[in-house]
């Protein structure tokens, strides 16, 4: 039966982990896969997730499933984190909410859904995007499209060509947005572009689709969420998918969720009960473990405060090696302009590296970025960016 079956290509990403594993350089670096690292290149538990873990082992009671749509607690939680405290849609009931194990199983969720009640729906993603996006519509027979989004020479977003992809998107399509921190280009829309981008929707009639896996890794947890609140001042319907692999850094325990804003409380309860035959006939439903951490995290002030203190320095970490990158390329020689790198949010930035340099910086260097480019900005230490930059500077010679 399976004789005919020949081996799927590694995951141009996660692969990329495994033959770093495998590296013999001693003085390896890996700028691939996008977790976070701290100053000494560890993925490090957070306090505030410890000590709620604490609370919880002591007082956990049962092991018994949970619904399909996860527990009320963590669904007002997350609710509240994307959409701001008192948000009219809370109040009226139009969106739903159901944990999903991590951002991905709630792209998936979402893909069913969209498959299902939306057969005919192209989705439309960002060029370039996240990998894993592309199949994971495909991969319940949805047609996926992409629409203009970076200019590769001037390694800025090319927001008209954007504008005049999106304006031939037909209503009743699907157009997947970023919500904050762009990946793979760490270029995200402005505040007078996303209200544009929510005109465009409204005018055209299209579903957004807002991918949300790095809140608070832009700028902060409010700011980096107003891409998707312009969007719900002119929109009435959204689907929201979003992650806390990063902001919590509780990458294994795959926490996240699936949100549907509908236009009333009515077509809310009928889109969400699909949603959750979605989940029942996929996961059935959700594990326990991070949400409950992420919901006493959230609701407990002094947990609260300290998650937010620790979301701050990883950024901030970030924001620092973004800046030290440029300025010891510049101090190493570097002719060409790096600076964008400074500018970019999130983990990620397009370094503008070909697949030349990257496979030169690989073999030659024990250097690890993917084959795109693509660069995670949080593999860079103070104590390997002088080789980094050393490195990158002889393959640029
Ligand atoms: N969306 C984007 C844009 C991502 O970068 C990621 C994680 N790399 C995800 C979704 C999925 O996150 P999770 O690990 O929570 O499934």
């Amino acid at each position: 039966m399976f004789e005919h079956i020949q081996a799927a290509p590694a995951d141009p990403i996660l692969g990329l982990n495994d033959a770093f594993r495998n590296e013999t350089n001693p003085n390896k670096i890996n700028l691939g896969v996008g977790v976070f690292k701290d100053e000494n290149g560890a993925t490090p538990i957070l306090k505030a997730v410890k000590q709620a873990e604490e609370r919880l082992v002591a007082n956990e009671k049962t092991k018994s499933y949970l619904s399909i749509e996860g527990t009320e607690a963590y669904r007002a939680a997350v609710q509240t984190l994307l959409l701001g405290a008192d948000h009219e849609i809370i109040a009226k009931q139009r969106a739903h909410t159901a944990q999903t194990p991590g951002g991905t199983g709630a792209l998936r969720v979402a893909a069913e859904f969209i498959k299902k009640h939306m057969p005919d729906a192209t989705v439309w993603v960002s060029n370039p995007t996240w990998a894993n996006h592309q199949s994971i519509f495909q991969s319940v027979g949805l047609e996926v499209g992409s629409y203009a989004y970076y200019d590769a020479a001037s390694k800025s977003l090319d927001f008209e060509a954007m504008l005049a992809s999106l304006s031939q998107v037909p209503a009743g399509d699907v157009v997947l947005f970023h919500g904050c921190c762009h990946n793979p280009t760490g270029i995200d829309p402005t505040t007078s572009q996303w209200q544009q981008l929510a005109k465009l929707c409204s005018k055209q009639g299209f579903l957004p689709l807002f991918d949300f896996a790095y809140q608070g890794f832009g700028v902060g947890l409010d700011e980096d969420a107003q891409g998707l609140r312009t969007f719900l001042q002119q929109v009435p319907e959204m689907l929201i998918a979003n992650s806390f692999s990063k902001n919590f850094g509780l990458y294994n325990e795959r926490v996240g969720a699936i949100t549907a804003v509908c236009e009333t409380a009515e077509q809310a309860e009928a889109v969400f009960s699909q949603v959750k035959r979605c989940i029942r006939t996929n996961y059935s439903n959700p594990p326990a473990h991070g949400a409950a951490v992420v919901t006493e995290v959230l609701t407990d002030p002094q947990l609260r405060s300290l998650w937010e203190m620790e979301l701050q320095a990883m950024r901030t970490r970030i924001h620092e090696m973004r800046g030290l990158f440029v300025a010891t390329l510049r101090a190493k020689g570097v002719e060409q302009d790096f600076s964008f790198i400074s500018q970019q949010q999130g983990m990620f930035s397009f370094s503008g590296l070909t697949p030349e340099h990257v496979a030169q910086l690989k073999q030659e260097y024990g250097i690890y970025i993917v084959g795109s480019g693509r660069i995670n900005v949080a593999g860079m230490t103070k104590d390997n960016m002088e080789p980094l930059c050393d490195a990158i500077a002889a393959v640029l010679k």
